[in-house]
């Protein structure tokens, strides 16, 4: 029996989103799994909408656009078809929770840069995605070598 079944990939569309895929292929290429791509879109009103009284509606529509193309473009580089790609208005962790509930995910790939310092007590997505999810997380490292 296979150990996942359904893998959801967490990417930032940074460049440490090929190394977080290519974790996720080989475990779904051992496991004949079904390998899906999220990427989340924070909403601007949610860094700056109670401060600045203006109408983000355009520049947000604007980078929805940017994110669709490079998540289809990322997605097609690496033989991921469309009905697998997730593009989700909203806060990162809590949209790659409730997309692997939808899927019915066994697990859930992230990066993780492997912080020191105020940065570590901040936290993390990789570290927001791992509490509370109901499946497996698999924390790739990414990010620069110490
Ligand atoms: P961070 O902790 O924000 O540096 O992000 C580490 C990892 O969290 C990334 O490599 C992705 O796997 C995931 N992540 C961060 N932001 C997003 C996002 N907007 N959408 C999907 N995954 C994300």
């Amino acid at each position: 029996m296979s150990e996942y079944t359904k893998i959801l990939v967490a990417i930032d569309l940074s460049e440490d989103s090929s190394r977080v895929v290519e974790r996720g292929h080989a475990i779904a290429s051992k496991n004949n799994a079904d390998l899906h791509l999220i990427h989340v879109i924070e909403p601007l009103s949610f860094a700056y909408g109670g401060d600045i009284p203006m109408d983000f509606s355009g520049i947000q529509d604007e980078i929805h656009q940017q994110a669709t193309q490079q998540l289809e473009r990322f997605a097609a580089s690496n033989g991921i078809d469309a009905q697998h790609q997730h593009i989700i208005l909203g806060r990162p962790e809590v949209e790659i929770h409730a997309t692997a509930e939808e899927l019915g995910s066994d697990l859930i790939v992230v990066g993780s840069h492997g912080r020191h310092g105020l940065a570590l007590l901040m936290g993390s997505t990789a570290n927001g995605v791992l509490h509370g999810a109901s499946c497996d997380v698999l924390a790739v490292r990414v990010g620069k070598k110490e």
